[in-house]
């Protein structure tokens, strides 16, 4: 990270760090964009210059994904949370959907989802503190299941699904929030992806979701709001209201510099590398170790422990105050989780191991 600025290591699970190039671009677009002679939060959303900016944000976002013609890409509001709610309320149609609950976010999900329909837990690693993804292979998919929803990358527990369940031919609904654009995914295996952006993408306030087009519900109940039917938004292309107009140009930014990078391909070898040296450093420390079952780990969020809650503690304080900053694990689970999304340099990881190894030698 720039020495320039003076910026701490941060491994914040999210709103988390973004490219310095991002920010100094957003820096020097500030006061006036493009000689447009304002900033692009004070843009109306209906600019030829705004328009120009979602357009190309899309175009990106799309070729970075692979994105076939018949999905939809549409920016909104209102956090993955929104998402627990829309995905049912337009997607249901038997009334019934199974859920694959691996985490607090899937669970979240899955009770929120109950308001609509007959939601069945049709598998979950609850049994060991959602240190695992369950075998997903030949699960017990209903008949009339409108869908498989799935929280792809477990941001709390740091775990990751790395083979896509079996759904026997229903649609697949994943939450992508904390894993969207760290590899290559085939959306085509998908029916709808979703990701609030402030874990690998943006700031907070914009929710990317990716529908396949077929699953845009025309007969959405009549007590839906407006605001809540993805056919509205699609067929507005995201400017049905005001968009978080400020965000998406953000978010168009870093596709920028993912493509600059090499794009996903290259994000995904980087991503491996950055974890591999603190994953193995967790495997051979007499002090530190991971939660998580080796295969079912994630590339983003790595939870560790000491077993031992006062060495937690004097860990996170010294991390801290040696700039390795926002290192305490979900207030659900304890311990220590970073978070090493796409915009945190290898060298942060690195310069954290090389810390971790020098604490380990003072504590033991
Ligand atoms: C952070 C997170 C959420 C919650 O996002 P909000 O934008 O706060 O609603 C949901 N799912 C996953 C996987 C997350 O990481």
């Amino acid at each position: 990270m720039s020495q320039k600025y003076n910026r701490v290591y941060n491994f914040s699970a999210g709103p988390a760090v973004l490219p310095v190039e991002v920010l100094e671009s957003a820096r020097d677009d500030m006061l006036n964009y493009h000689n447009s002679g304002m900033s692009v939060m004070e843009m109306s959303h209906r600019s030829k210059t705004y328009d120009e900016i979602i357009k190309t944000a899309e175009k990106d976002l799309r070729e970075l994904m692979n994105i076939p013609d018949n999905y939809k890409v549409l920016f909104l509001q209102g956090g993955a949370h929104l998402q627990f709610s829309m995905v049912p309320i337009n997607l249901l149609k038997n009334g019934v959907a199974d859920y694959i609950v691996t985490g607090q976010w899937a669970k979240k999900a899955y009770v929120e989802a109950q308001k609509y329909g007959k939601i069945n837990k049709i598998a979950t690693s609850e049994d060991k503190t959602f240190s695992y993804i369950p075998d997903c292979s030949d699960l017990d998919i209903s008949p009339d299941a409108d869908y498989v929803y799935i929280c792809e990358n477990n941001t709390i527990y740091g775990t990751k699904f790395h083979t896509l369940p079996n759904t026997k031919g229903k649609i697949l609904v994943s939450d992508m929030s904390s894993c969207f654009l760290s590899e290559p995914v085939d959306v085509t295996k998908y029916g709808l992806i979703f990701a609030g952006v402030q874990k690998n993408v943006g700031p907070a306030g914009v929710q990317i979701v990716i529908i396949r087009e077929d699953l845009l519900n025309d007969n959405l109940p009549k007590w839906c709001p407006t605001m809540l039917s993805y056919k509205i938004h699609a067929d507005n292309d995201s400017l049905y209201n005001t968009p978080p107009a400020y965000g998406i140009y953000i978010c168009g930014l870093v596709f920028k510099w993912l493509k600059k990078l090499g794009g996903l391909e290259k994000m995904k070898e980087i991503n491996e590398k950055k974890a591999k040296i603190l994953y193995d450093f967790l495997d051979k420390s007499k002090l530190f170790k991971g939660t998580v079952e080796k295969n079912s780990r994630s590339l983003m969020n790595v939870p560790f422990v000491t077993g031992n809650d006062e060495m937690d503690k004097k860990f996170i304080e010294e991390a801290k105050n040696n700039g390795f900053v926002q290192l305490k694990g979900h207030r659900t689970v304890g311990g220590m989780r970073a978070s090493i999304y796409n915009a945190m340099p290898i060298e942060g990881v690195v310069k954290l191991v090389e810390f971790m190894e020098k604490f380990e030698k003072e504590n033991i």
